[in-house]
């Protein structure tokens, strides 16, 4: 291998993927902290360094001396041939697409964000409809571009999942689907029902934010590397492995929100932090797809933070901040925060239905990409497949094919993302309980370190080294199944609601 020529790439990549911290670090503050007036200036801030970006991404030198690495050959270094693959994926996605359909795709979508938010409000799909079909004609565009071989959706849910294949993922989703809907069934028809209401009563902010500092500093979560902060829509957000932020909301009417978004968040982050620092604004600093990343918070917020023997630990904690939890049994709060039941809202389903609200959504983006569907006839099939699927359906488009920003945003072939690392987070926690067998008794004492360590190794500190489906193979010794996550559930609630 060229070590200079090799060098001097990487100091590219590093260039970019700094431009990348730097943007990140303006969304960060944009969420949390700038006044108002200042979002005009940080449209323009944010839209000048994204046109370096893209420079630097699609530079005719970075593509000359990715052409002449592959040429010459970087497979005496595993970390180098990583390196060099995934620029070479990002530098074909970025050098594909014309200049113009990606700043049409920018225009359209930044006039089609602020249309949803008003259709929704109105619950008037025809307003929002003329947009979503010019953004889907847009993306199928893209898609072309790009360049596929089964179906043009393979090249949306490649952005985000990359290797995976929607065929795969619908045969998968299919066969998941019958063991929900079973299982939802017997929920439906058990006697026992959770009192949601020991949820619902007022709580004390400012005392709720110190016991989720508490749970995250527990999980592993280093606050010298990170943040915590308060914004409209929880997110995670990373400069680098040594700052890794996070935030939450407290103005949920439910207890139990802030809480699990704080988990969950925490997940994510712990995955970031997990990153090995010396290979920061590489790929091998880099999560694997979005599915992987989902996987980690789903894993801390479900399998761990859902737990009864989590709440074992923390219960006592929690009600000492909140009194007014204290007449509410360890088994009472473990059930209310497990409730199942049919929504119509995505963002606020349970374990069990979660997964058919991202079936419905990936069955109707795949057919709007192909052509099959159209734009105008969303409602209804919406509408049709919340009812085949969760015996609900919404009485407005509000709540029904208007409730998600994806769409209006141009992000299509992301929802499958949030179901795959539900499997994912299932099949990687089986794997940690037989390399860990005393894996609840150790969250019952507290101790969630020993996981986090091994999440580190198996899966964080590789960063994009191996594609999901390979991580998976390797880190839990077979192909993603949905077997961990049905039996999970299984075991999980049958119990619970008494089955
Ligand atoms: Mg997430």
């Amino acid at each position: 291998m060229n070590h200079d020529l090799y060098g001097r790439f990487l100091g590219m990549v590093r260039e970019l993927n700094t431009a990348r911290a730097v943007e990140a670090l303006l969304d960060w503050d944009q969420e949390t902290l700038m006044p108002p007036r200042g979002a005009e200036d940080r449209a323009a801030q944010i839209s000048l360094l994204a046109g370096i970006i893209h420079e630097r991404l699609t530079s005719p030198e970075l593509g000359e001396a990715l052409e002449r690495l592959e040429r010459d050959g970087v497979a005496d270094s595993f970390e180098a041939a990583v390196v060099v693959r995934e620029l070479r994926r990002e530098y074909e996605r970025a050098t594909r697409l014309p200049r113009e359909l990606v700043r049409e795709l920018a225009r359209v979508c930044t006039l089609a964000k602020g249309v949803w938010a008003e259709a929704r409000r109105e619950s008037d799909f025809a307003r929002f409809a003329p947009h979503l079909r010019r953004i889907m004609a847009l993306k199928r565009e893209s898609a072309d571009c790009i360049g596929w071989t089964t179906e043009p959706y393979d090249a949306l849910l490649d952005e985000f999942e990359p290797g995976a294949r929607a065929a795969e993922i619908a045969t998968l989703f299919q066969s998941v689907q019958a063991d929900l809907l079973a299982l939802l069934e017997r929920i439906r028809g058990a006697r026992r029902r959770p009192d949601l209401s020991v949820l619902e009563r007022p709580y004390d902010a400012g005392a709720l934010d110190r016991v989720v500092r508490a749970i995250a500093a527990a999980l592993g979560y280093d606050f010298s590397a990170g943040r915590l902060d308060v914004s409209a829509h929880p997110f995670c957000t990373s400069f680098s492995p040594r700052d890794v932020r996070i935030t939450t909301r407290y103005t949920e009417k439910l207890v139990s929100n802030p809480i699990f978004s704080v988990i969950h968040e925490v997940g994510h982050a712990l995955y970031e932090q997990g990153f090995e620092p010396q290979h920061a604004y590489t790929p091998l600093a880099a999560a694997v797809s979005l599915g992987i990343h989902e996987s980690q918070s789903r894993l801390w917020e479900n399998l761990v933070g859902r737990s009864r023997p989590f709440w074992e630990h923390f219960y006592p904690q929690l009600c000492a901040a909140l009194p007014h939890l204290a007449d509410v049994s360890l088994d009472d709060w473990h059930f209310a925060i497990n409730d199942v039941r049919p929504s119509l809202i995505r963002v606020d389903a349970d374990e069990v239905t979660y997964n058919l609200h991202i079936l419905l959504r990936f069955d109707l983006e795949r057919r709007l990409i192909r052509g099959e569907l159209d734009v105008d006839d969303v409602p209804a099939a919406w509408n049709a497949r919340m009812k085949e699927l969760l015996g609900i359906s919404p009485s407005t488009d509000a709540e029904g094919c208007l409730q998600d920003i994806h769409w209006s945003s141009g992000l299509v072939g992301y929802f499958p993302t949030y179901a795959l690392g539900n499997l994912y987070a299932a099949q990687f926690f089986e794997a940690a309980r037989r390399d860990l067998p005393d894996l609840e008794r150790q969250f019952a004492a507290g101790r969630f370190l020993p996981l986090r360590e091994w999440l580190r190794e198996k899966i964080h500190r590789h960063g994009r080294s191996y594609r999901a489906a390979e991580l998976v193979q390797r880190v839990t010794g077979r192909p993603l199944s949905k077997e961990p996550f049905v039996a999970h559930l299984t075991s999980k609630f049958e119990p619970l609601y008494g089955l």
